[in-house]
């Protein structure tokens, strides 16, 4: 398929610098965890891929093992690199990581300077590209000195073959040793990916300060709680191939009636404000000008779209904040009967 990106696809984007750095990322990136991996339809993917750089998203989101099987989002986005996005290469930022497990016996996961060098040759080699622009640790090593896991990123980085680095899953304790250990390096902590939506809100006690401090940007995982702050599963069902239907990574057990009441009050103020849930959810995290970016998964193109049109809407009012605050913090009973009457 020929493909030439769209003349005006920096026009609705907005970026953000992260951190202190100099580099600035989209106010929404695409992930391949999901839905990019050699069991799923590439043509979908690359469909969602190009349409989601068309919109402005320059940031795509890898690891290691993203797939199934572990390894094949990587090789799906080089080919889309290679068929359709080679001459813009210079225009996209791509991250992976090394951290989960990947192959077997003990140098196949976790922190140590054998493994994150050997997986990050691995990625590149799937992927056709001769550096990333960002390396994470995708997750702390609880016996792994940190020094040896911050000096083989530190070595990464000095050999050209990552841009920048990322930390992913350290609690705010384990964020601080890592940046000042990276500090003392010689080289500046970029971001750190960690999990964040309307229901988990780990990230706002302590972590975010931290990385506000530290001048190190924050991206936002699953900001959709993978899929449950979207239209998908209002009406208690569990559609046919969702994420909830495949009951590995979001469990339908987790879709309880107390949730069901939480989502459909929050649908009901997106409904108010003219947008769909997930826009909501976005625009949420966005409030926060220390969440650099959110970082999105989508099967299609539709739903990228859907979630793209956040960007159309100006940021949410004091008013909407407050309304969807007190749901937040819970009040069900209050919620149930707002409903009812
Ligand atoms: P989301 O919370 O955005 O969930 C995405 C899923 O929700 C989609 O695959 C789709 O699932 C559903 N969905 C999305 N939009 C809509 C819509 N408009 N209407 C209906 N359903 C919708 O994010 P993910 O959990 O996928 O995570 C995003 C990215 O974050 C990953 O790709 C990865 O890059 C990164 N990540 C990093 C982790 C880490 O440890 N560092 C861990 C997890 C994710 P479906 O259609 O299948 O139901």
């Amino acid at each position: 398929m020929v493909y030439t990106a769209k003349e005006n696809r920096y026009e609705i984007m907005k970026y953000r610098r992260c951190g202190k750095s100099g580099l600035k990322l989209p106010e929404i990136s695409l992930g391949l965890w999901h839905n990019f991996g050699g069991v799923d339809c590439y043509e979908t993917g690359r469909e969602t891929v190009l349409n989601a750089f068309d919109a402005g998203i320059c940031h795509f989101d890898l690891a290691n093992n993203y797939g199934p099987p572990p390894g094949s989002a990587e090789i799906t986005f080089g080919r889309i690199l290679k068929e359709n996005l080679k001459p813009y290469r210079d225009e996209i930022i791509v991250s992976t990581k090394a951290g989960f497990d990947m192959w077997p016996g003990p140098y196949g996961e976790w922190g140590s300077r054998k493994y994150l060098i050997a997986s990050l040759d691995a990625s590149l080699k799937r992927m056709g590209l001769d550096y990333v622009d960002i390396f994470y640790h995708h997750r702390p090593d609880p016996d792994t000195p940190i020094e040896e896991t911050m000096a083989a990123l530190v070595d990464i980085v000095r050999e050209g073959k990552a841009l920048y680095i990322g930390i992913s899953n350290y609690n705010a304790e384990q964020s601080a040793r890592a940046i000042s250990m990276l500090n003392a390096l010689g080289v500046h902590c970029l971001i750190h990916q960690a999990s964040y939506s309307m229901l988990n809100r780990w990230i706002e006690e302590g972590l975010l300060d931290l990385l506000d401090r530290e001048g190190t940007g924050c991206i936002c995982f699953s900001p959709l709680a993978q899929g449950l702050l979207s239209g998908r599963y209002l009406d208690g069902a569990v559609p046919a191939g969702s994420r909830a239907s495949r009951d590995v990574f979001l469990k339908s057990s987790s879709i309880t009636p107390q949730l069901l009441d939480k989502l459909n009050a929050l649908n009901d103020i997106a409904r108010e404000s003219g947008i769909s849930l997930s826009a909501l959810a976005i625009l949420w995290i966005l409030r926060d000008s220390r969440n650099t970016s959110v970082l999105i998964g989508a099967s299609s193109s539709s739903q990228l779209k859907e979630n793209l049109s956040a960007l159309s809407h100006p940021p949410l009012s004091a008013e909407e904040l407050d309304r969807i605050e007190k749901i937040l913090s819970n009040d069900l009973l209050q919620i149930q009967e707002k409903r009812v009457n």
